[in-house]
C-alpha cells in the first residue's frame, strides 16, 4: 500500500455471524482515500456503510482483506495496538456527539490526551476550540451548549490529535438544515484550511455534495463512485441503487 494514501482497503469482507446467520456486510472492497480529501460514504439502508466505518477505523476486524490506515496496516496488530490507533490516528464525530457531560468543554476536547495518560497540551485546546469558532466556550458544560455548538465540540476533539483520518457518521443528523449546513461547511474548512481528511456516512444528498467524492456501496459492494458531486446527481444515483 502508498502511503500517500490516508486510508486504503484492499479486498476488505466482513461477514456477520457464521453459518445460517452469517451476513456478508461487506464484499471484497477495494478503495483508497488520498489525504486532505473529503469523501461521502452512500448507500441504502443495510448496505454496509457503518460496516465499513467500523472496519476502516480499527473498531472492527475485517474477515478477509487489508486496511491501511496512513502508514499502518491494521491487520494483524492486536487489541492494545488498534486502541492506540483509535486515540492517536482517527477522530470521530457521531450523530449524538458523544461528549461526557461532566466534563467542561475543554475537557472534552483534551480527552484524547487524558485517555493516553499523556499531559493535555493546553494550547492546542485552545487552539482547536477556535478552529471550531468556540473560542470562548471552553469552560462551559456541553449541557448548556446548542446541538451545533456541540458538535463543534466534537469536531476540535477529532481534530485535536492531527488524525490520519476523521471518520464522521451521519454528523447533521441530528441537527436542523441550516445548523447541519454550517457543520457541513466546518468539515470542508477543516479539509480546505487544515488538509485533514475526512470520510463522512450520510444518507442526505445536500449533505454528501459538500464532499469532494462520493463512493456508493450496494449490498456489501462498491457499486461506483461520483467526483464533483451535486445534490441533484447524488438523488439520482441513489435512486437507481434502489430504496433509500
Ligand atoms: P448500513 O450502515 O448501510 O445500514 P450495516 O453495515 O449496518 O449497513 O449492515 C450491513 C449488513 O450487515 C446488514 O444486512 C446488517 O443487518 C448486517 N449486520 C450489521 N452488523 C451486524 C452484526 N453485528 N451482526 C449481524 N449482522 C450485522
Ligand atoms: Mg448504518
Amino acid at each position: 500500500m502508498n502511503s500517500s494514501y490516508a486510508l486504503a482497503l484492499d479486498s476488505v469482507t466482513k461477514i456477520h455471524g457464521t453459518g445460517r446467520q452469517a451476513v456478508t456486510a461487506l464484499n471484497e472492497v477495494t478503495m483508497s482515500v488520498p489525504h486532505g480529501t473529503f469523501t461521502a460514504i452512500m448507500g441504502p439502508s443495510g448496505s454496509g456503510k457503518s460496516t465499513f466505518l467500523h472496519c476502516a477505523a480499527g473498531l472492527d476486524t475485517p474477515t478477509n482483506g487489508e486496511v491501511t490506515l496512513g502508514d499502518t496496516r491494521l491487520t494483524g496488530l492486536n487489541e492494545e495496538q488498534l486502541t492506540e490507533i483509535r486515540r492517536q490516528r482517527v477522530g470521530f464525530v457521531f450523530q449524538t456527539y458523544n461528549l461526557l457531560d461532566p466534563l467542561t468543554v475543554a475537557d472534552n476536547v483534551g480527552l484524547p490526551y487524558r485517555l493516553a495518560g499523556a499531559p493535555v497540551p493546553t494550547g492546542r485546546v485552545r487552539a482547536a476550540l477556535a478552529d471550531v469558532g468556540l473560542a470562548d466556550m471552553g469552560e462551559r458544560r456541553p449541557g448548556q451548549l446548542s446541538g451545533g455548538q456541540r458538535q463543534r465540540v466534537a469536531i476540535a476533539r477529532a481534530l485535536i490529535t492531527g488524525p490520519d483520518v476523521i471518520f464522521a457518521d451521519e454528523p447533521t443528523g441530528a441537527l436542523d438544515t441550516r445548523t447541519g449546513r454550517q457543520i457541513l461547511h466546518l468539515l470542508r474548512e477543516v479539509v480546505d484550511r487544515s488538509g485533514q481528511t475526512v470520510v463522512m456516512v450520510t444518507h442526505d444528498p445536500v449533505a454528501a455534495s459538500h464532499a469532494d467524492s462520493v463512493t456508493f456501496l450496494a449490498d456489501g459492494r462498491l457499486a461506483g463512485e461520483l467526483t464533483g458531486p451535486t445534490p441533484e446527481k447524488v438523488a439520482d444515483r441513489m435512486t437507481r441503487l434502489g430504496e433509500w
